[in-house]
């Protein structure tokens, strides 16, 4: 029995998954489960498991699947989660894509799988003008969305790039990617779970299309309202 939605959302770094989800959070009523975001905030605080993901995280490497399937797992148990979830970032390889069946076999397993198409070239650009805010979070694009002058419009705070954003890594994100992550595409394709979206175009023409895809997959039948 379904009783829960599980959204997976797949695509390559920079494609535009975070950004999506977190639309997608308030219109479905779902949280948005983001593991990239949970490593980010316990790298912050300096927790244990910000000291064990550290190293990883900074080469662009996957963070090894007990510590990260342990981290969703609690994470899918908290009361904000009792009617599903939309995840961004997990799962990233096959053994995670089996340990989220498990973990959801109860209430239907997970539901759709939108996939943003990006090309590489466009990824990267992406990724490598990307600037966070060290106080809000806030992201910007010194490109595609720059900031007035030199603070975070927001709040004043610094702005800065990810670590793993710059250049060098990036190449590693996505050849980690394209190596550990691109087989859930065919793993969910078999399961009749995927869905494309053209990740190329603006934010909200890219909202409209997913969910778009989504009322076609009847998601807003367990009372939701997908609005268009
Ligand atoms: P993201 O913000 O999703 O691009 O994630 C940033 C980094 O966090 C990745 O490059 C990995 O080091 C780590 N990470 C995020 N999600 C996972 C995952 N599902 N499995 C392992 N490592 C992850």
């Amino acid at each position: 029995m379904s009783d829960r939605n599980y959204l997976v959302l797949l695509g390559a770094p920079g494609a535009g998954k975070g950004t999506q989800a977190q639309l997608l959070q308030e219109k479905l009523g779902l949280p948005q489960v983001s593991t990239g975001e949970i490593f980010r905030y316990n790298l912050k605080n300096q927790t244990e498991l910000g000291k064990l993901a550290q190293s990883y995280y900074d080469k662009g490497e996957l963070v090894p699947d007990e510590v990260t399937i342990r981290m969703v797992e609690a994470r899918l148990e908290q009361e904000d989660a009792a009617q599903g979830a939309i995840l961004d970032g997990f799962p990233r390889n096959l053994v995670q894509a089996q340990a989220l069946d498990e973990m959801t076999a109860g209430h239907g397993g997970v539901d759709v799988v939108p996939m943003i198409q990006l090309d590489d070239d466009v990824v990267t650009m992406r990724i490598t003008g990307r600037r966070l805010c060290r106080s809000c979070d806030r992201v910007y694009h010194i490109m595609f969305n720059p900031p007035r002058g030199e603070k975070c419009d927001s709040c004043g705070g610094e702005l800065y790039q990810r670590n793993d954003d710059k250049p060098e890594t990036v190449q590693n994100r996505l050849y980690v990617y394209y190596k550990q992550t691109s087989p859930l595409i065919g793993y969910y394709f078999a399961k009749g779970l995927l869905v494309e979206v053209d990740g190329a175009g603006s934010i909200q023409e890219i909202q409209e299309q997913l969910l778009g895809r989504l009322a076609a997959r009847n998601i807003e039948a367990a009372g939701r309202s997908v609005r268009v």
